[in-house]
């Protein structure tokens, strides 16, 4: 795949990257190196500093670097801004509670394991490499990066081929806040070069973002080394309607739920799953909601969806939806192709779903949602976990006794009760199954790449 912009609404190439050779690559990993033989010995109070200083330039460019997003992968200019401050609120987060997430932990009672006084620390690793997707180009960079960097580490980037110009702002946002240079490294290179990265000694662990393909491919190579992995893969959730659920709150957030960031997150509700006492009000809601969307220019602040980021993203939708509904599936919203230039697919609500249909099993990746009728909770819960993913889930109800059992028996990373999945720099976030391992944000995330030493005083 080149290293080039191209944007999605237009099917244009703007700008063609040269990767990098190999002594380039080289370079950047060397920097990461010995910028962490700097780092890995400042303060907290230092580095929480440089975090903070690196926000305030982020917030400062929040525009010109929206309009980045927006080209490059097409998402409304809105949501892109939205994910420019969302980055700079998780900096600030990690600069004002990595110390406290890492503080020592005493043992209560080291006469327990005959010591005098017994405790953990947590110390840094050393260089992470970090394979990151294009759909939060910036968030889920920084989603690691804050975090790694005031724990001491130090990242070099892998960026989505598609992203390249966020990619290179990336590069230097952490410097110009005053971290030592080479704290973190974007290396602009192709998806067959991160193995030879990640077998590079220098390199002590990676977090990938991404498809599950690539997931197996990169945790493989890191088994292989036996350097430390976190996956984060795709997901299929489901989004389940209960009677007692505030039906018109419930569609409303289904639609933004599916269509945010033009259907392209991995925690988007791509299965709806509702009880059959209510499933008809539900579903002329949701399907009248679909088809009010303005679907079109995503630097056009009135628009609600963009186009797909890619040409081969929309033919994957497009194979999907010809699929069910060539064995049978009901369209009730969208369904129909979009002319003319660009890579837009048409919000849509299919139903009448058959365990025959790819569908089922899959994620689709785009505007693009499935609705399911379904008899009790119990069906609730079996089509919510019969897919291979288990990254989030959501549920409706305004009972408690529904809630504890959806709570209990949904295999996910995550449960959200009358709302949608968001991921918070406050809550931890990561999934179970073939969605990956390991956990990302909140005090789990920042313990990810660490050392946690036993320290044993008799
Ligand atoms: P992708 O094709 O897996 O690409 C992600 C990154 O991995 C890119 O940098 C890509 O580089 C690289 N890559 C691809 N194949 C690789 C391989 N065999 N070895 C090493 N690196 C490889 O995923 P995507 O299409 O960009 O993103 C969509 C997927 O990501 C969806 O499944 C979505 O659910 C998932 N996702 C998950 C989360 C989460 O937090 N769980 C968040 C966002 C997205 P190139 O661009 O050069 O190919």
């Amino acid at each position: 795949m080149a290293i080039a912009t191209i944007n999605p609404a237009t099917g244009e190439t703007v700008k063609e990257f040269a990767p990098l050779d190999a002594a380039a690559r080289e370079r950047g990993i060397a920097e990461a190196q010995s910028a962490y033989e700097a780092l890995k010995s400042t303060s907290y109070a230092q580095r929480g500093e440089w975090m903070r200083a690196s926000a305030g330039i982020v917030e400062s460019e929040a525009d010109d670097l929206a309009r980045i997003l927006t080209l490059e992968m097409g998402k409304p200019i809105a949501q892109a801004k939205a994910e420019v401050l969302k980055c700079a609120k998780n900096m600030r987060f990690y600069a004002d509670h990595a110390e406290g997430f890492l503080a020592d932990e005493p043992l209560q009672d080291p006469s327990a394991v005959g010591a005098s006084k017994a405790y953990a620390v947590y110390q840094p690793l050393g260089v992470i490499l970090a394979v990151m997707p294009w759909n939060y180009p910036l968030w889920q960079v920084v989603r690691f990066a804050a975090p790694a960097l005031m724990a001491g580490n130090t990242g070099v980037l892998k960026h989505a081929s598609n992203v390249p110009q966020a990619a290179l702002w990336l590069d230097t946002i952490f410097e110009r806040g005053g971290f030592p240079t080479g704290s973190f490294r974007t290396l602009l290179i192709g998806a067959r070069e991160v193995e030879g990265v990640l077998r590079d000694p220098r390199i002590q662990a990676v977090t990938l973002t991404g498809s599950e393909p690539a997931g197996r491919s990169v945790a493989a190579i890191a088994g292989s080394e036996v350097k430390k992995s976190v996956m984060e893969l795709g997901g299929s959730d489901p989004f389940i309607v209960m009677p007692s659920a505030d039906l018109e709150a419930a569609a409303t957030t289904a639609v933004k739920a599916r269509v945010q960031n033009n259907g392209q997150s991995c925690i988007a509700a791509k299965r709806f799953l509702v009880h059959a006492d209510v499933y008809d009000e539900f579903a002329k809601l949701f399907a009248d909601k679909m088809k009010a969307l303005k679907v079109g220019d995503p630097f056009d602040e009135s628009v609600d969806v963009g186009p797909v980021a890619t040409e081969s993203g929309r033919a994957d939708l497009i194979e999907l939806l010809d699929d069910a509904v060539a064995k049978g599936a009901t369209v009730l919203a969208g369904g129909t192709p979009v002319d003319g230039p660009g890579w837009f697919f048409t919000p849509t609500l299919v139903t009448d779903l058959t365990d025959d249909m790819r569908l089922v099993m899959e994620e689709a990746f785009g505007p693009l949602a499935s609705l399911y009728k379904v008899a009790d909770r119990e069906e609730a819960v079996r089509i919510a976990n019969q897919t291979t993913f288990g990254l989030s889930s959501a549920v409706w109800t305004r009972d408690a006794d529904d809630e504890e059992h959806f709570v209990r028996e949904l295999e996910a990373g995550a449960v959200f009760i009358n709302g949608m999945t968001v991921s918070y720099p406050e809550l931890p976030f990561g999934g179970v199954k073939n969605s990956g391992f390991g956990r990302e944000l909140a005090k789990e995330g920042i313990r990810e790449f660490t050392n946690v030493k036993t320290v044993w005083r008799g």
